[in-house]
């Protein structure tokens, strides 16, 4: 059985604006041995050219076609549930762009839906529109539920921490599209063409990562190097199928075969569990 890979980024090929040791390597052997892979974000704030170019500029030699975002998610599932509607938008131009190319209009009144994502643009008249819209028979979609976001400052609050005060002001609750909602997690697999039983993700976040790919039944890769450490594992009710402990670890796995369950066990040096 053939493998594609659905690979995070932040914590997993870079961490901040450092690029983390053997994810450039991993990358040209999944071009070079023609597997199928693509970057998935749950960064609404760029587009997938703009990630594209962030990621060649650190030495990460992909197209657009290798990077699905969660604004993409978004506005895709957005078109096929109402196509050709209206959103009221609190996010950045990633998100705004791909509305519009999935046939949207961004409006200031009369929405059918309250679109949230990243952003640093938030103002509290955005806030009290947002609200208001809502009240009205608007429906509130986040692009994603993560709390907060690191950055190289720091923390900063993420799209889930405005969804939550919106949810707070109006009783209504959003529903989600980006990682781990399996509406995000199937459609970046379709985009590549595989079965479930091909795809494997690979992450440093249990919630969002892991869980989306153990709700999809892929196989799942945590990575130490991010957010998640080996302790922080017993604080959950279900498990990654290989731990390890950064990406430089899979550079002699058989990267082709890696959905096989044998050889993923016995060819990736696991950390210990
Ligand atoms: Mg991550």
């Amino acid at each position: 059985m053939s493998s594609g890979f659905l690979i995070d980024m932040d914590g997993v090929i870079y961490r901040g604006t450092e690029l983390i040791p053997g994810a450039r390597e991993i990358v040209i052997r999944l071009l070079d041995e023609e597997i199928p892979f693509t970057f998935l974000t749950n960064n609404s704030q760029r587009s997938r050219r703009d990630v594209a170019t962030k990621l060649n500029r650190m030495g990460i030699p992909i197209e657009e076609k290798h990077v699905f975002t969660c604004a993409m998610a978004t506005a895709r599932f957005l078109a096929r549930q109402r196509p050709r509607g209206t959103a009221f938008v609190i996010g950045e131009s990633g998100l705004i762009n791909a509305l519009h190319s999935n046939g949207y209009s961004i409006v200031d009144s009369h929405a059918d839906y309250v679109v949230v994502g990243e952003g640093r643009t938030l103002s509290f008249e955005m806030v009290e529109r947002a609200v208001q819209l809502i009240l009205e028979g608007a429906r509130l979609i986040a692009t994603n539920l993560d709390p907060n976001c690191p950055t190289s400052t720091g923390t900063r609050p993420g799209c889930g921490a405005v969804v939550a005060l919106l949810e707070k002001a109006t009783g209504v609750k959003a529903f989600s599209v980006g990682k781990p909602s399996p509406i995000m997690m199937r459609a970046a697999r379709k985009e590549l063409g595989l079965e479930a039983a091909e795809t494997i993700i690979i992450g440093d976040t249990m919630e969002t990562d892991i869980l989306g790919g153990v709700q999809m039944g892929y196989k799942t890769i945590l990575v130490l190097s991010g957010t998640t450490s080996q302790e922080d594992l017993s604080k959950f009710a279900y498990r990654p199928d290989v731990i390890i402990d950064s990406i430089a670890d899979l550079l002699n796995a058989p990267l082709a075969e890696l959905s096989n369950t044998h050889c993923s066990t016995s060819s990736i040096p696991a950390v210990a569990t």
